[in-house]
């Protein structure tokens, strides 16, 4: 029998960081999103620290490792919660990722890991299309709003 989530399943707090790394031309912006086409999944990198990692830190590493490129943290966009439920374990996970604004100081998209099938560069608005969770475009909307207001 496959196991059902409930209401009453105990609640686990969850963590995990990443950002939205970008790159500017005149007015054009463009930011990494990672993918799997199959899923239809398209999304903002990131992933959950390592024992005694700061949030800075777990961020810088997991979009690293997820995009391929080297990446410099240049503010706080701000923080994201969800919940989602795990009925194999019985419990109901309770997430909150925090994001950051980055730019890339080397790397290659095409030496991302395999977490996802595919790392792209787009325009900031092809992005905010393509994305598959609302919360996630309110952060590249967020975003934006910063890039602009820092160049203005
Ligand atoms: P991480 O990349 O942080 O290590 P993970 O891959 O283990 O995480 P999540 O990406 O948080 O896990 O996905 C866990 C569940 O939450 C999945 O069912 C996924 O569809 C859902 N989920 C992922 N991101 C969001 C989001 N931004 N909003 C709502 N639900 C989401």
């Amino acid at each position: 029998m496959t196991a059902r989530a409930s209401q009453r399943d105990p609640v686990r707090d969850a963590m995990s960081a990443g950002g939205v790394v970008y790159r500017r031309s005149d007015d054009r912006i463009e930011v990494v999103l990672v993918a799997r086409p199959s899923q239809q999944l398209w999304a903002l990198p990131k992933g959950t620290p390592e024992p005694g990692e700061s949030v800075e830190a777990t961020a810088i590493r997991e979009v690293g490792e997820e995009t391929g490129l080297e990446v410099r943290v240049e503010r706080e966009i701000g923080s994201i919660h969800y919940w989602y439920a795990v009925p194999e374990e019985r419990v109901r996970v309770r997430k909150v990722v925090h994001h950051f604004l980055m730019t890339a100081t080397g790397g290659d998209v095409g030496r991302h890991d395999h977490e996802y099938d595919v790392v792209e560069w787009m325009d900031i608005q092809e992005a905010m299309a393509r994305m598959s969770y609302q919360n996630e475009r309110s952060i590249v909307e967020r975003a934006e709003a910063l890039i602009r207001e820092r160049s203005a």
